[in-house]
């Protein structure tokens, strides 16, 4: 903690009436002093730029979009948009932009997590680089750093789960005819349909509404996409939780790290595995690493094994600084 000090960088947890806030939010000085809050929830009587790295739920988008203040891709907002069904308050970039947020010229790095899932880098006063990535899947375009914000879903280095390729060839050999892929609507959907057309498959693949319209909205190159049973069930994507509904004739596979699903499953995942994160690290270099998501055990194991190899790392739950919001 006296260390991102030294780098003028404090971390804040913001606290109401129902506890803890999301995530949490840094403080630094740029000409006056700045907050940006980091993948968290809205709150009105809170002054503070809100980030929103991507999409997914457990990222609070859905909140801080209420935000005039929040900040986040062109195809974040919009498939926040599509996702919660209301309009997008803050401010929207293109991928790769550098933007100006109050006088903080802020750079923007894809992590290709999901569509439209961006880093977002900056220096504060005394030239610490804060780089604050979200969740990442490649890290070919983040920058070195001195105070790294990252992610640790597969941060346990004694875990065999945590250690994963992704199983394409998998994915290639199970196109056919009357087969059917397990996938969240927001994300692995548009994975699925990205390697379908890489593989050549051209004839339409009918997807579940949510699905359909994010990827329809979202993609380039994607079509032909129709609804459910708009093509007798040639090749189909929907949730998961949706593949017992559709017909038995039909080949069906969950695109998953989990193990828990009745189908068969290949292994495709939208996040770095325990060996990516901690090539990650090294390339970004950072004096400081807080591992912020998801909240618990992985972040803390990843955090610990930085600390003993070379690293200096904390998760959200060192954070001591808190105000009421
Ligand atoms: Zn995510």
């Amino acid at each position: 903690m006296e260390r991102l000090i030294d780098l003028g960088v404090l971390p804040i947890r913001m606290k109401g009436a129902r506890g803890y806030k999301p995530h949490f939010s840094i403080l630094f000085r740029f000409e006056c002093q700045r907050t940006f809050g980091i993948d968290t929830s809205y709150s009105p009587n809170v002054e503070q730029n809100l980030l929103i790295t991507h999409a997914h739920s457990d990222h609070y988008g859905n909140s801080a979009m209420l935000s005039p203040k929040s900040i986040a891709s062109e195809k974040t907002a919009k498939a926040l948009e599509i996702r919660h069904g209301r309009r997008f308050m803050g401010r929207t970039f293109k991928a790769g932009e550098v933007i100006d947020i109050d006088g903080v010229k802020v750079r923007t790095h894809p992590t290709e997590h999901t569509i439209g899932a961006m880093a977002f880098s900056w220096k504060n006063e005394v030239g610490t680089r804060i780089l604050i990535t979200g969740d990442v899947k490649d890290a070919t375009h983040l920058p070195k750093c001195d105070v790294l914000i990252t992610e640790a879903n597969y941060g346990d280095p004694l875990d065999p789960g945590c250690r994963f390729e992704d199983d394409i060839e998998g994915f290639r050999t199970a196109i056919g005819e009357g087969v059917a892929f397990g996938a969240y609507a927001f994300g692995k959907a548009q994975r699925a349909v990205e390697l379908l057309r890489r593989f050549g498959y051209c004839d339409e693949i009918e997807m579940e509404r949510k699905s359909l319209e994010l990827s329809k909205q979202l993609m380039e190159g994607a079509e032909p996409l129709v609804g459910l049973g708009e093509n007798g069930g040639k090749m189909s994507v929907v949730p998961p939780w949706e593949l017992c509904r559709l017909p038995d004739r039909l080949d069906k596979f969950v695109l998953t790290g989990r193990e828990d699903y009745p189908h068969k499953r290949i292994r495709i995942s939208d996040h770095l595995d325990f060996i990516g994160l901690r090539k990650m690290v090294k390339q970004c270099s950072p004096e400081m690493t807080i591992v912020y998501h998801p909240t618990g055990d992985m972040s803390a194991k990843f955090a610990q094994y930085l600390n003993e190899n070379g690293f200096s790392a904390m998760t959200v739950g060192d954070i001591t600084n808190v105000i009421s919001a």
